[in-house]
């Protein structure tokens, strides 16, 4: 299907201790969609995450993307990642460049682009974060919130065709997750294909085309918000979402 972004086909994560994080999941995630993925810790939420840019190989099953096969073993991963955009809970930006140098990084060294063309592209993008006044800053000057919008901004400047987010607002205080979750809902309503960990159920009610439950690795129930929310199928779902709620 030419709207199918990726095709998870039977993947299975075991890892070499023997831990099965992903059992078995099949999915199909659509382009321009918005896919929030919930579940207890420990179900493998962030390592089917990150089968998708392929920081984890699957032990076994096949991922395709937009119909290429992104786990065959001559793959080119290196080109596939500048494609995937992934935030992550702790931001993961260099200390020791400034906001502007973070996001000018990857553009000028893995896309080859002349200075001043990333510089301009990272104007933008620190304008459309909110942060453009911060551009001479080092991370350690910044608030948690800051970092992380300053990440997405980061993520952002490759021109991923997706947007992979792992609990991106776990890590900060109350006050300043509203302002992650504006830049992200914008994101959303920019048409910007994304898959988030997320606890913020206000965001998957509101943004969430799909939300997938996880349990023990395998996906156990996905469905609209509505569905999931006001008439889930499974109890592990229900206990999970009284949890959260
Ligand atoms: P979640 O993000 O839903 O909390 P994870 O995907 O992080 O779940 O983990 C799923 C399971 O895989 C857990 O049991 C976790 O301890 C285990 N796990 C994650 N990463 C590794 C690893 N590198 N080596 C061994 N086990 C791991
Ligand atoms: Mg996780």
């Amino acid at each position: 299907m030419p709207n199918n972004l990726f095709e998870i086909k039977h993947v299975s994560k075991v890892f070499s201790d023997g831990t099965i994080a992903i059992d078995d999941v099949s999915l199909i995630l659509e382009k321009n969609k918005v896919y929030v993925i919930i579940g207890p810790s420990g179900s493998g939420k962030s390592t089917l995450l990150r089968t998708l840019n392929l920081m984890e190989k699957p032990t076994q099953g096949q991922i395709l993307k937009s119909g290429e096969n992104i786990t065959d073993p001559h793959f080119k991963i290196e080109k596939h990642r500048e494609h995937v955009g992934m935030v992550f809970q702790n931001f993961n930006l260099f200390p020791h460049m400034t906001v502007l140098d973070n996001i000018n990084s990857a553009q000028i060294h893995v896309l080859k682009r002349p200075l001043e063309e990333a510089t301009q592209n990272s104007l933008g993008l620190l304008e459309q974060v909110g942060l453009l006044e911060k551009k001479q800053h080092y991370p350690n000057q910044l608030s948690g919130g800051q970092k992380q919008r300053i990440a997405i901004a980061r993520a952002l400047s490759m021109h991923p065709e997706v947007m992979l987010f792992d609990e991106p607002t776990s890590a900060l205080d109350p006050e300043m997750i509203g302002e992650v979750l504006t830049v992200m809902k914008k994101l959303a309503e920019s048409g910007m294909t994304m898959i988030v960990v997320t606890h913020e159920m206000g965001f998957a009610k509101a943004f969430a085309d799909e939300i997938i439950v996880m349990d023990k690795g395998k996906v156990i129930e996905q469905g609209t918000p509505e569905a999931i929310f006001n008439n889930p199928k499974e109890i592990r779902t229900a206990t999970f979402l009284k949890s959260v709620l």
